[in-house]
Parts: C-alpha cells; structure tokens; sequence
C-alpha cells in the first residue's frame, strides 16, 4: 500500500482523496492516512499531493518509515 509522510502533517491538502478511486484516504487530527487495507497500490494519489508527502510503502524514505505503522495503528485503534 501507499503511505503518507510527515511531509502531510498541517497540510492536509486532501488532494489524494478527491483522486483516490477507493475512497481510502482518511483525515485525522494533523494528517492524512491511507487504510492500507483498502489501498489497491494504484498510485494516482502520489503525483496529485503538492508536498509529496506520498509513496509506496517499499520505497518509502527513511525519515517516513515509521509511518508504516503509524498509518496502520490509525484504523485499529478507535
Ligand atoms: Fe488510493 Fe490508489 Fe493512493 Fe492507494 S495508491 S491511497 S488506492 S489513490
């Protein structure tokens, strides 16, 4: 799946979400998350978020890695 980065926090753009074609892109407090349950790996958010805060969890940097789980832990924690 996709995951969003630290680039996201307090920019919420939601330019993903509108392009997202399974609606799995969800808001939380200071960022976006993407349900990597959900995500079918289409790669149409990456290009659209103007702070590329987006990629693909096998490429993703170094600095954004624990966001992995951090996307995960969103949707199975109330
Ligand atoms: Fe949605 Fe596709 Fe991005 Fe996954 S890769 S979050 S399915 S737009």
């Amino acid at each position: 799946p996709y995951v969003i980065g630290s680039e996201c926090i307090d920019t919420t753009d939601m330019s993903c979400v509108e392009e997202c074609p399974v609606d799995c892109i969800y808001e939380g407090d200071r960022k976006l998350y993407i349900n990597p349950k959900e995500c079918i790996d289409c790669g149409a958010c990456e290009p659209v978020c103007p702070v590329e805060a987006i990629s693909q969890d096998r490429r993703v940097s170094e600095e954004n890695e624990p966001h992995i789980a951090d996307n995960r832990r969103f949707f199975v924690e109330p």
